[in-house]
């Protein structure tokens, strides 16, 4: 019953009540974005764009980079598209951006940091971006932000050239100072693969680590949580595109923290708008409740399926 629930589901997302959800798809390709396009994504809530010159020698050109930007922010016309800046460094290194061995990779010079030693790699994809928009509003956000400064100097460089800034909420200082930084930026993304490294010090990569490195963690969580009500009391779009959104109960949980949209892979759509569309907001709100009380995984996972069911 549930297989035929997920086949037959389609989109546009919504709760049982119809409360609609802004559900998206993450890409890193003009190919995947055609393939977004076809699915029931409303757009795209994270476009990968490092992964697109994982082989590349050198940097690509502005115009090499706004043929395959255009490829991406195209297959959605006057839809939501989010374009993150290369996250280059750690798991995804990149040939032309990150030149040192590091002790640390995840803790080091990776996302937005880059652009303090080769400011040009950023303001160069910036262009690229600006030239694939054709004067729309493209929606951008920086990776592994951590301070103030970095989210206020990401946002400038965004805004003269009309595009719409954000910041993506990996490192936990963020979450804990999430209305400071709304003073300073249109959204934020919540990645949640990089916010459970770094709030539970526990590699991604490392298998032997999965009991910590599982989003139903109760402090991921609640860095979730304040970061969602942040959003919401400043009227600012806050949404999750780790992928603690594609599991089905845990989009519930994060709707009702108060998130405004789930960005996942394209194949873990239909089980999320399945799921979404049996439960109501009141659910979900006490699903949330619920796991932020809870004092570990199992816990947390237990209450918000007896929430939603
Ligand atoms: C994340 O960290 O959750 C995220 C979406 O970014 P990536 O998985 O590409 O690091
Ligand atoms: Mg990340």
């Amino acid at each position: 019953e549930r297989r035929e629930a997920i086949r037959s589901w389609r989109g546009p997302a919504q709760l049982a009540d119809g409360t609609p959800v802004d559900v998206l798809a993450n890409v890193q390709d003009g190919a995947g974005a055609g393939r977004a396009a076809a699915s029931e994504a409303a757009g795209i809530g994270l476009f990968r764009t490092e992964l697109c010159f994982l082989s590349a020698e050198n940097e690509p050109s502005i115009e090499e980079q706004a043929k395959i930007y255009r490829e991406v922010i195209g297959a959605f016309p006057g839809k939501k598209v989010v374009v993150r800046t290369l996250d280059a460094g750690s798991d995804k290194p990149l040939k032309f951006a990150n030149f040192d061995e590091e002790e640390n990779p995840a803790m080091g010079v990776r996302g937005v940091r880059i652009a303090e030693n080769q400011p040009a790699l950023l303001t160069n994809q910036l262009d690229a971006v600006k030239a694939a928009s054709d004067g729309n509003p493209t929606w951008v956000m920086a990776p592994m932000i951590a301070t103030i400064e970095e989210a206020k100097s990401f946002a400038e460089l965004c805004r003269v050239r009309g595009l719409k800034p954000g910041v993506m909420v990996e490192v936990p200082a963020v979450a804990v100072q999430a209305e400071k930084f709304l003073e300073h930026v249109e959204f934020m993304s919540i990645g949640t693969n990089d916010l459970t490294q770094y709030t539970m010090a526990a590699d991604r990569m490392s298998p032997k680590l999965a009991r910590l490195t599982d989003p139903w963690q109760p402090a991921v969580l609640a860095l979730i949580g304040m970061t969602a009500a942040a959003g919401q009391k400043t009227g600012k779009p806050v949404g999750v595109c780790g992928e603690a959104a594609a599991d089905p109960f845990l989009a519930c949980v994060l709707v009702g923290l108060g998130v405004t949209s789930l960005s996942m892979a394209v194949a873990a759509i239909p089980a999320v708008g399945a799921q979404l569309a049996k439960v109501t907001p009141e659910q979900c709100k006490a699903a949330a409740e619920a796991v932020l009380g809870a004092s570990d995984t199992a816990q947390a996972r237990e209450l918000a399926r007896a929430a939603l069911s």
